[in-house]
């Protein structure tokens, strides 16, 4: 967690919660991804993190599938950097709920409900989905910071790009390279704030172009 805080220092009066999958009551077997966030997992564990003196408040939750990860510290903290990279993109809060369980409770039933709805509008989810460009950016954001930190760390240890689009990692530090520069110091839930770079919105859409929507299935 510390290690998170040095290379993101706008972390540091943010909770981090670093789950285990048996702490994670989900019976969701679909998911094969090394990790998972979500915009309210934070607040949806908070019942069993305030059991256990764990809870400090809203903040970055993420429950890692510790044996599909490979050894390593490199693989470990480019999970956590993609996760990281979800969590920066979240919608800011905009209510605050005083009752934990009611919140937690209204959060199961919205993802229930949610996961009813995605079955209907899959087929018209494009194939990055949460992978969209300010993801990558962010990703890309991420990666820097920690090379400093860590120098043994690959953009391809993150994942932001290889998954979901037909380009590796390693191509887009160099399509950022002033902003990354520029843009060091910037908390990273604030970067798409700042101008995108001249040359990626065209190139992303260069990448994305062969893709059209398939209307939902009513
Ligand atoms: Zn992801």
């Amino acid at each position: 967690m510390g290690l998170l805080r040095e290379i993101e220092p706008s972390l540091q009066n943010v909770p981090v919660y670093l789950l285990s999958e048996a702490e994670w009551p989900s019976n969701d077997n679909s998911l094969d991804c090394l990790a998972y966030t979500g915009p309210f997992l934070d607040v949806a564990m908070s019942d069993y993190l305030l059991e256990r003196g764990r809870w400090l408040g809203e903040g970055f939750a993420t429950v890692l599938f510790l044996d599909r990860i490979n050894c390593g510290m490199e693989n470990l903290l480019g999970v956590l950097l993609h996760e990281l990279a979800h969590w920066s993109l979240f919608a800011p809060r905009i209510s605050r709920f005083d009752d934990a369980y009611v919140y937690s409770d209204l959060t199961r039933r919205l993802i229930a409900e949610a996961n009813n709805e995605r079955k209907l509008v899959e087929l018209s989810l494009p194939p990055w989905e949460d992978h969209g460009l300010d993801f990558v950016r962010n990703g890309v954001h991420l990666w820097h910071r920690a090379t400093a930190i860590c120098p043994e760390i690959k953009p391809f240890h993150l994942s932001y790009s290889g998954p979901y689009y037909d380009c590796g990692e390693h191509v887009w530090p160099a399509l950022m390279k002033d902003e990354l520069r520029d843009l060091r110091d910037v908390p990273i839930r604030s970067i798409r704030e700042h101008v995108l770079p001249n040359k990626l919105l065209p190139f992303w859409e260069c990448l994305t172009a062969w893709w059209h929507p398939i209307a939902a299935i009513k």
